[in-house]
């Protein structure tokens, strides 16, 4: 998956959309990033004179029953889980070529992966955006919506009232959305849209349940949250091993090496 700075609108146009306007409304400035869903881009509302982060899902991928309803199930996730740590979704809508897509807030940032390239956080830092992350999960859950893909890729860090590291969750594209827990019982695709036994997430984020198929709860995103603590305090994933199955094997059996002796004092 390609890795991708955030924010500086500063990347080279991709295909011919920049500067095309989708579905009568939003001009593309730029790309901001790309995934594994599709490109995320850098709007302005023609009408409302406001810019926006514009998801699109890959043409091909349109097609795809599978995925528009895992794309409709992220813009629901993010449409209702309103909380000032997480990323809001405002429209959802098919562009001309077919592509179905997602508008959120734009996030001027970067993502806490890019901050963790400098090499661990501070104890203050890091406990400072833990916080933040376990207040989103609090309110996610609550609405019955399970983000399964929680990982500092997804995690940005804005500025916002003087604070540097004001964290917005983004990505539910693999959340499982109870839909009878939304408001007003919304209808349409809720959860279990994951083929039996396909494992999806992140391996070095998923917890043993995950990395086998078995039925998530918030448990799950907060052991990815745990994990995101332990390698902001340490500069380290204790599990990410040579190749997926290795990292596997070490969420289902390898105890936590202790942070004392991967990041002595
Ligand atoms: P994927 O499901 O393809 O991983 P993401 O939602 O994680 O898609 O977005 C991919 C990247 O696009 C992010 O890592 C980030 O760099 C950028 N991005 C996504 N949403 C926004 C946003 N609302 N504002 C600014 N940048 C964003
Ligand atoms: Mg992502």
């Amino acid at each position: 998956m390609a890795e991708s700075p955030v924010a500086a609108p500063a990347k080279a146009p991709p295909k011919s959309l920049i500067g095309s306007t989708i579905a009568d409304r939003y001009k593309v400035e730029s790309l901001l990033g790309e995934g594994g869903m599709g490109e995320v881009y850098l709007v302005q509302h023609t009408h409302m004179r406001k810019r926006f982060a514009l998801k699109m899902l890959h043409p091909e991928t349109s097609h795809n029953p599978e995925m528009v309803a895992r794309f409709e199930r992220e813009a629901m996730a993010a449409a209702h889980a309103t909380h000032p740590n997480i990323a809001v979704a405002i429209d959802f809508g098919r562009a001309d070529s077919g592509a179905f897509f997602l508008v959120l807030e734009y996030l001027e940032g970067r993502r806490l992966r890019d901050a963790l390239a400098g090499g661990p956080l501070s104890v203050a830092r890091a406990l400072h955006i833990v916080r933040q992350v376990a207040s989103a999960l609090e309110r996610s859950h609550e609405l019955g919506i399970i983000h399964r893909d929680l990982k500092p890729e997804n995690i940005m860090l804005i500025s916002q009232q003087g604070d540097p590291d004001f964290v917005k969750v983004l990505d539910f594209g693999l959340a499982k959305v109870n839909t009878e827990q939304l408001p007003a019982g919304l209808a349409g695709p809720g959860q279990a849209l994951t083929k039996t036994g396909t494992v999806c997430g992140t391996p070095k984020y998923m917890a043993p349940e995950q990395c086998v198929s078995a039925p998530v709860d918030g448990r799950t995103d907060l052991y990815a949250l745990g994990l995101i603590l332990y390698e902001m305090l340490t500069g380290v994933n204790p599990f990410a091993g040579k190749d997926i199955l290795t990292t596997i094997r070490h969420q289902l059996s390898t105890p936590t090496p202790p942070i004392k002796s991967v990041a002595p004092a």
